[in-house]
């Protein structure tokens, strides 16, 4: 995976647990994680053992191709912290696996102003302590 530089943004620290774990620190090994049914096959995210959709409990983390669709953004111009590098694109990242897994995420490597929806992103990651937030670039970026 190539070492990409930090966008600068503050990322909040999310509360690590048994279920959220694998989706925060997939990304030390390079591997979007995302919880998936083994009985009927459905992704659960957020994270959860227990799926909405056979109400199995054999739900466990799989690693996804990180490939995805922008199906909505906007773009922050406004500077709300010292130092906030502006603008950036946030996004909501349909996974290619499965259309209702929807990230929120930062589209990144492109300028903020050519990010749309239908935009075909792949994922790359930015570590923060100890966790690596899963982020979007344009395909081939
Ligand atoms: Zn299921």
């Amino acid at each position: 995976m190539t070492q990409t530089p930090s966008t600068g943004l503050p990322r909040p620290t999310p509360q690590l647990d048994i279920d959220t774990e694998p989706f925060w620190t997939g990304g030390k090994d390079g591997k979007l994680l995302i919880h998936r049914c083994q009985d009927c096959g459905y992704r659960v995210h957020p994270p959860t053992t227990f799926c909405p959709t056979c109400d199995g409990r054999n739900v466990i983390p799989e690693a996804v191709s990180g490939r995805g669709t922008v199906v909505s953004c906007t773009v922050n111009h406004k500077q709300w912290l010292p130092g906030l590098p502006v603008p950036y694109v946030l996004a909501f990242v349909a996974i290619e696996e499965q259309d209702d897994v929807r990230l929120v995420t930062n589209i990144t490597h492109c300028p903020a102003e050519d990010v749309h929806i239908g935009q075909k992103v792949e994922v790359y990651f930015e570590q923060a302590a100890d966790i690596w937030a899963p982020l979007f670039k344009p395909v081939g970026a």
